[in-house]
C-alpha cells in the first residue's frame, strides 16, 4: 500500500476580492478632445473712428461746423476739429484713427 500523495491545494479565485488595477505606472488618460473653436464673426464696428489715446470708437458729430473741437467721448481727449475727420488722408495732428468697415 503506497501513502496518498499530499493533496494539492487547488487554487481558486476567493469570492469577493475585488479587482484593482495593478500596480504600476497611471494609465495614460485620453486627452480631452479639444473643443470645438467657435469662431465668432466681430461685431461690426458700429463707429467710423477710433480714439488714439485710449483706443475707443466714436463718431464725430455729423452736424458740427468744421471747427468744432471733437473730444472723445470715453476719455475726454481732444481729437482734432470737425473739419479734420472730413480730409482724406486725415491730418496728423487727428488724435484718431478711421475704422476700417
Ligand atoms: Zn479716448
Amino acid at each position: 500500500m503506497s501513502e496518498d500523495p499530499p493533496r494539492r491545494k487547488t487554487l481558486s479565485l476567493k469570492p469577493g476580492v475585488v479587482v484593482t488595477r495593478p500596480l504600476g505606472p497611471e494609465p495614460i488618460r485620453a486627452p480631452k478632445p479639444a473643443k470645438p473653436a467657435k469662431v465668432e464673426p466681430p461685431p461690426p464696428p458700429s463707429f467710423g473712428w477710433k480714439c488714439k489715446p485710449c483706443g475707443k470708437g466714436f463718431d464725430p458729430p455729423p452736424d458740427a461746423p468744421d471747427d468744432e473741437t471733437v473730444r472723445c467721448p470715453n476719455c475726454n481727449a481732444r481729437i482734432g476739429i470737425v473739419g479734420d475727420f472730413k480730409q482724406d488722408p486725415p491730418p496728423n495732428r487727428l488724435r484718431a484713427r478711421p475704422v476700417k468697415r
